[in-house]
């Protein structure tokens, strides 16, 4: 295969500009601000709607493409809101909305990354829900590079480029 004609294809690497837009026009997430973003096809490396909609697309390419919550974070879930005691959490932390927490399940000791909502007299509301649950997404996409995958990155099942953070 000619280097030049490669194509999104599952066992790729894949090399995207992107820029993430909400329902309502909000900017989210922008590679001009984060650069690129580069990672493995068909590993469930970017979520699922996403990574759909790129098969077969080659450099230099463009793309608008929207994702439904099903195909990206999720619904919104009420239950994921929780009042939790003030008492909950160490003094010397200082609380503030937005904040992103690690919550441990008691049953389960399942760590749960939650974020906060709310800092009420009676105690933190907390929401365990992705902060893009229940958003349909707007994504315009360019394609910047195509690669077949390293043998290391394909058993990782993600992809190993510039400014990747190594997580397993
Ligand atoms: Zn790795």
């Amino acid at each position: 295969m000619n280097g030049k004609n490669l194509v999104v294809a599952d066992d790729m690497v894949v090399r995207i500009e992107y820029t993430l837009t909400l329902a309502d026009g909000e900017v989210v997430d922008s590679s001009t601000t984060d650069g690129p973003l580069e990672y493995l096809q068909g590993h469930g490396e970017i979520i699922p709607g996403l990574e759909a909609a790129l098969y077969g697309m080659s450099v230099g390419e463009e793309k608008e493409i929207v994702v439904t919550p099903d195909l990206a974070y999720g619904d919104y879930d009420p239950d994921g809101c929780q009042l939790l005691p003030l008492d909950a959490f160490d003094d010397d932390v200082e609380l503030e909305p937005g904040m992103a927490l690690e919550l441990v399940d008691e049953e389960s000791g399942e760590e749960i990354e939650a974020f906060i909502t709310e800092i009420r007299p009676d105690g933190i509301v907390v929401d365990t829900n992705h902060w893009l649950a229940g958003e349909t997404l707007h994504f315009e996409v360019r394609i910047i590079g195509v690669r077949p995958a390293l043998s290391e990155e394909l058993e990782h099942g993600h992809a190993h480029g510039h400014g990747h953070e190594h997580r397993s």
